[in-house]
């Protein structure tokens, strides 16, 4: 009896205590570097017009600062803001040698990447799922000696515009999906930034490259169609950063650091200027205040700031990483050290509150509402959403799954897990009234029963001998 209860009652707890069988939800995250918010403004995007009646467009997204390449992307892949994950720059350095690596060559730099922030590939993997990466920045390298399951890494000197090579890498991360089962990709296409920096955001050239990304992203969705993904698979799809114009010939009075009086380049140990519009010093002993006082001020569009004193919003300011004095320029602004030696039309690197910064963000899938246009929120809320779509738990981040989740719907995806865990309750306690019922009849049953045996006996033992009633009674 004890033995048979017990069993029911474990089978009944086992039932409560049961994970959600959810429905398994895969995500692909895709980014066009350099796509600004309006870029579908001035032209023709129909495929991009299609996926937010589809699902989801927000107004715009705000990156963290400094809002260049890498490190906006490892905060799209971890949530945390770039002080806090530690990829400061696109380019790793070492301020004892002086030695510099440009952005390609920091992508296989493990200890710049791997510096204690997990990307989502690695915490997916450990939770049991299957993580890919094609040309997303932090691809190359490992992290705590682990790697994402597939990944592709672009060659040295890749053309990062060939709309053909975008095809076959949309197919092979499909295959991924399909053949090797993949739950998580990021994938990564390097325009509409390089054209934006060459031409200018206001250019023809720009114009038909976001007609590229647009057919692209029709592509895209018909290419999950045609490996069977499109019921299952969740995509979404934003940048890393905007793109500003940059005023010149003569319009504007540029910065050029070694024309400031009072700055002098030999007060400075190590530098990094004629990189877009931002720029860190280290001073030499005792000449961080001089080189401070010689350029606060010295120009009405250089922003200079002690580390110490950057303003909280921009979150860069903790990691040790961080050189003592920050330049920033406004926008249509450069930094050049000793001369002009930056070209492009087109820049990215400004405050992130700039509209100009402000990179495209759409969503579609099973897990997300259709056509529904949201509000602004910052790239740090997309690694928390993402968690919660492939149903692992985050690492620590900054970003709250709050500022999103009104994007995804309750059926499928998060209401579906709620759905799941009310349906285990309520089989559960259907299990436990059942074994309670089962109880009440086999004790019912068992007093019926002993109660005639009781009876039995009291009529024969009127015909046994005394020592044989004895026995009977101490049974
Ligand atoms: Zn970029």
């Amino acid at each position: 009896m004890l033995w048979t209860a017990s069993l029911c009652l474990l089978w009944a707890s086992s039932i409560l205590c049961v994970p959600v069988n959810k429905q398994r939800q895969r995500l692909l995250l895709i980014s066009f570097d350099g796509f600004r918010w309006d870029y579908d403004h001035d032209v023709e995007t129909p495929n991009l017009d299609q996926m937010a009646k589809d699902g989801v467009k927000a107004l715009y997204v705000t990156p963290p600062y400094l809002t260049v390449t890498s490190p906006t992307h490892f905060t799209l892949l971890t949530g945390r803001y770039i002080e806090n994950h530690g990829v400061i720059h696109n380019m790793w350095f070492n301020t004892t040698t002086k030695e510099k690596k440009p952005y390609y060559q920091t992508q296989f730099v493990n200890e710049w990447w791997d510096n204690g922030t997990l990307p989502i590939w690695i915490t997916a993997q450990r939770q049991g799922l299957k993580a890919g990466s094609l040309h997303f920045p932090g691809t190359a390298s490992s992290y705590q000696g682990e790697v994402a399951m597939m990944r592709d890494v672009e060659p040295r000197l890749y053309n990062y515009k060939n709309e053909t090579a975008w095809r076959e890498n949309t197919d092979k991360v499909m295959g991924w999906f399909r053949d090797q089962d993949l739950d998580f990709v990021s994938l990564y296409f390097g325009e509409p930034d390089g054209t934006g920096h060459k031409y200018g955001p206001d250019s023809p050239q720009r114009r038909e490259m976001v007609k590229q990304v647009d057919r692209t992203v029709g592509y895209i969705r018909s290419s999950a169609k045609e490996h069977g993904l499109a019921e299952h698979l969740n995509i979404i799809i934003t940048a890393d950063h905007g793109m500003s114009t940059v005023y010149r010939n003569g319009v504007v009075e540029e910065i050029t650091l070694s024309k400031i009086p009072g700055f002098s380049f030999k007060d400075v140990s190590f530098y990094l200027v004629d990189y877009g519009p931002s720029g860190m010093l280290l001073p030499k002993p005792d000449k961080l205040e001089k080189v401070y006082n010689a350029l606060k001020g010295a120009h009405p569009h250089l922003h200079v700031y002690k580390k110490e004193e950057m303003p909280d919003r921009l979150h860069f300011a903790k990691s040790d990483r961080i050189l003592p004095i920050i330049l920033w320029a406004d926008p249509g602004y450069l930094i050049n050290g000793y001369f002009p030696v930056q070209f492009n039309k087109g820049e990215h690197g400004f405050d992130n509150q700039e509209m100009d910064m402000k990179p495209f963000f759409r969503a579609v899938g099973p897990a997300f509402h259709k056509n529904l246009e949201v509000g602004p929120f910052e790239t740090v809320n997309i690694y928390p959403l993402m968690c919660h779509i492939l149903g692992i738990q985050p690492e620590v981040n900054d970003g709250h799954l709050n500022a999103t989740k009104h994007m995804l719907v309750t059926s499928d995806s998060t209401k579906g897990t709620d759905t799941n865990i009310l349906q285990n309750v309520f089989t559960g306690l259907i299990a436990v009234a059942g074994f309670l019922v089962l109880v009440f009849i086999v004790m019912i049953s068992h007093k019926i029963v002993k109660n005639r045996k009781e009876d039995k006996r009291s009529d024969s033992s009127k015909h046994l001998p005394d020592n044989n009633s004895v026995k009977q009674t101490s049974f």
